[in-house]
């Protein structure tokens, strides 16, 4: 287990934002993650798990408590014919790889973003093409006191970018269908061409992917990037934060950004689309510490 005190989590964010957790500690086996988290508990520490944090948005002052980030043996995954097993620190990318590479349907639909396994459960990640929980059998983990929980596809209530957890998946065990290998990788290199067109994916755009949720008006779920698009929101920018021109809902950042220059933004184009729209966007990156708790 490896410990790193006062560890800026700009290192570890995809937007390159976020002033320092009290303690990032590395976990390699169950048995080390279920010491942090009974010691922590029992020391009431607060504690967050940390995946790739293409989805965070870490404020200016840092988290306080423990960081867990999942190395080691959650990075690990297997293909057991239709049946994958990955831990909640494998990457997603890696995984969609070797899924079309083996002709194994159920995972191309998630190519084109980076996340690992249990931060794409937590998000039910995904898009158009599907979710993760469109092939999620079972998961299991601990709760925050350390003590384990598994939990069924169907437990996990997944919703629009939503899953309901009691803790830290630990690993997760998926069902495939057998596929053409030369029609996986077609589709697998449609949905990459697509998104490369749509989206700011090089590292010169650092972002954490989509800032809004796409909110539903009138029973339709409609598409945030456009309503923003539509309200004249493109280009729109606070300091080093600005409104991606390829793709409105990204907000992209330049290295004197700060988290509070994102926040600011975001709530500029809230009131911009409420006035232009009469439409309330919530964000979807996930913010630390949560505001509810300021
Ligand atoms: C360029 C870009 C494009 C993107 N495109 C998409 C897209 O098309 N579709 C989409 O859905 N998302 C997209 N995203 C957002 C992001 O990739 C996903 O939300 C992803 O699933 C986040 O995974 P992560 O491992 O980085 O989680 P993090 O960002 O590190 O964390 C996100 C949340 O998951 C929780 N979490 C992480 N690991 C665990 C665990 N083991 N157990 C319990 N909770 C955990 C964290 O505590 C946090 O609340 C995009 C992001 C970027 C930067």
């Amino acid at each position: 287990m490896k410990k790193h005190p006062n560890e800026p989590l700009a290192r570890h964010c995809w937007n390159k934002l976020g002033g320092p957790a009290e303690c990032l500690v590395d976990v390699e086996t169950e048995e080390e993650l279920h010491r942090v988290l009974s010691e922590s508990h029992a020391q009431q520490t607060p504690v967050s798990v940390l995946g790739l944090g293409s989805n965070l948005l870490v404020s200016d002052e840092g988290v306080p408590g423990t960081v867990i980030r999942l190395k080691g043996a959650f990075t690990e995954f297997s293909f057991e014919g239709h049946v994958l097993r990955a831990g909640a620190g494998a990457d997603l990318r890696k995984i969609v790889s070797e899924s079309v590479r083996r002709g194994m349907d159920g995972f191309w639909q998630l190519a084109g973003f980076p996340a690992t396994i249990g931060g794409a459960i937590a998000m039910n990640a995904g898009g158009r093409w599907g979710e993760i929980s469109d092939t999620l059998l079972h998961c299991a983990g601990f709760h925050l006191d350390g003590t384990p929980f598994q939990q069924t596809a169907e437990e996990c209530q997944f919703a629009y970018r939503e899953a309901r957890l009691p803790g830290i998946v630990a690993q997760a065990t998926f069902s495939l269908q057998q596929g053409d290998p030369d029609e996986l990788r077609l589709q697998f290199k449609s949905v990459m061409r697509e998104k490369g067109a749509a989206q700011p994916l090089g590292a010169s755009n650092p972002s954490s992917g989509c800032a809004f949720r796409n909110p539903m008006t009138g029973g339709t779920r409609r598409s945030a990037g456009q309503l923003i698009d539509e309200a004249g929101g493109k280009g729109m920018a606070v300091g080093g934060a600005s409104i991606s021109m390829d793709h409105a809902n990204f907000i992209v950042t330049t290295p004197d950004a700060t988290s509070k220059d994102v926040e600011t933004l975001m709530k500029q184009i809230q009131h911009l689309v409420a006035a232009h729209h009469k439409v309330d966007l919530h964000p979807e990156v996930v913010q630390w510490p949560s505001p509810k708790n300021h």
